[in-house]
């Protein structure tokens, strides 16, 4: 094994990569990742490390580097897994530069502060203690940062996993998904296993064209109209699903009693039918992994103002929990619209990605406990879309796990106004992805 770490000094190191980081300008659309991931590439190869950047399409680079285990089973790597890119952020709104990565009250402020260049520094940190020391762990740690996951990773780890899969084979991956949350009762730091599955479909309905002046009896915009009308006053059932329930348990576990009372009340079958009415006090983040959820986020028809249209358009994000076989959900949703004459077409479906629950889930939870032992360590379902379903998918083991402590205010920084991670978070985020890597892999 290593000597121990020098983690003041691993530390400032830490946060100064990350500053350099947060001012290389990876907003994506375009994204333009190239000069991150040579960045990245750079400093791993001070420290020795062989890299390969490889551009899905000009700028937009993906960047891996393995360090070779005893066990010389590239298949039984760690993936440690993060993007590069990140969402765009209007200046005007922000109260310090976006890409200034400055350093006040405690935070490093910037876009990607929190997701997730920080955690890919936490990663790199692990790597380049690795590096430098020349000790070869058992199992092969594979460092990828990726272009393209704000836009659905189209650029990035789908086309890599599609494209170079030899370069990115793992059994385990650890990316973002999850954090510690400090103001849930008890705190908890979240273990994404799966995530909800994108679906994402069009509805369209055709009727009579013709004058404004001579209403047809099958107007377009009416009958699309009638079918959003039904689907907003009866969405889908709330339920809570296994993985959810989990996470309810996990808390349950570390509540005080009366808290405790009120969760496993919950989760008794005979309060499914409260569930709407608590639903409508939980905050909107919580509220979404109640089950399948349908947003209505396009609606089109109509160019001028006296002319009937023929066809009338809507489109559907639908987000759907591992239970829930896409095909049949979709199956179901057309045979309803089709009662209001209106046809469905999927624009796109990602297919579902199962759960990761694989040995390394046991070690997650004994490392974090130690290091957070405030918090409750609990296994969740991501409610939005990350890279670790690229990697189920080739049938890896993927974690969503950034080991840092956030409050609700530091949360809603992320693809909001005013990101910031808190500097002493960062710092043991270091350490702790170093104690799982180590001892995942030794
Ligand atoms: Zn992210």
């Amino acid at each position: 094994m290593p000597a121990p770490p020098d983690w003041k000094k691993l530390g400032d190191e830490a946060v100064e990569i990350t500053r350099q980081y947060l001012r290389i300008d990876t907003t994506n659309p375009p994204g333009n990742e190239t000069p991150a991931a040579d960045f990245l590439a750079a400093i791993l190869r001070e420290a020795g490390l062989e890299t390969t950047t490889l551009e899905s399409a000009p700028g937009r680079g993906n960047l891996i580097a393995r360090l070779p285990g005893r066990a010389r089973d590239p298949g039984g790597a760690l993936c440690l897994l993060h993007h590069l890119d990140v969402v765009p952020a209007d200046p005007s709104e922000w109260s310090v530069d976006p890409f200034g990565a400055e350093i006040h009250d405690g935070y490093l402020w910037g876009r990607g502060a929190i997701d997730m260049k920080s955690m890919g520094v936490m990663q790199l940190m692990t790597v380049l203690i690795l590096a430098r020391e020349q000790v070869a762990l058992e199992r092969d740690v594979v460092f990828v940062a990726v272009a393209d996951e704000e836009a659905g990773g189209v650029m990035g780890a789908a086309w890599l996993t599609k494209h170079h899969p030899e370069l990115v084979t793992c059994r385990d991956v650890i990316n973002e998904g999850g954090y510690g949350l400090t103001e849930t009762k008890p705190p908890m730091m979240a273990c994404a296993l799966s995530e909800k599955a994108l679906l994402w479909v069009k509805l369209t309905a055709r009727g009579q064209p013709g004058h404004g002046s001579m209403p047809p009896d099958d107007p377009a915009i009416g009958k699309l109209l009638a079918a959003l009308g039904d689907l907003a006053a009866h969405p889908p059932a709330l339920s809570i699903s296994p993985l959810v329930e989990r996470t309810f348990r996990a808390l349950a576990a570390r509540a005080s009693a009366p808290r405790r009372t009120a969760i496993e009340a919950i989760l008794r079958p005979e309060a499914r039918r409260a569930l709407p009415a608590l639903a409508r006090r939980l905050p909107r983040y919580q509220r979404s992994l109640l089950g399948d959820v349908i947003s209505m986020t396009k609606l089109e028809a109509g160019y001028k103002e006296n002319v009937v249209p023929g066809a009338a358009s809507a489109t559907l994000d639908c987000r759907l929990v591992p239970e829930t076989d896409p095909e049949e959900f979709f199956g179901r949703l057309s045979a309803r619209m089709a009662r209001f004459d209106v046809r469905c077409e999927i624009l796109f479906s990602d297919g579902p990605c199962g759960v990761s629950e694989g040995p390394l889930l046991p070690l997650l939870e004994a490392v974090c406990t130690e290091a957070f032992p405030e918090a409750a360590f609990a296994p969740v379902l991501c409610p939005a879309f990350t890279d670790s379903r690229y990697f189920r998918q080739q049938g890896a083991d993927a974690y969503g796990l950034v080991p840092v402590m956030l409050s609700n205010a530091e949360v809603a920084t992320f693809h909001g106004i005013d990101e910031r991670i808190p500097l002493d978070g960062l710092r043991k985020g270091c350490e702790v992805v170093y104690e799982i890597v180590t001892r995942a892999c030794r």
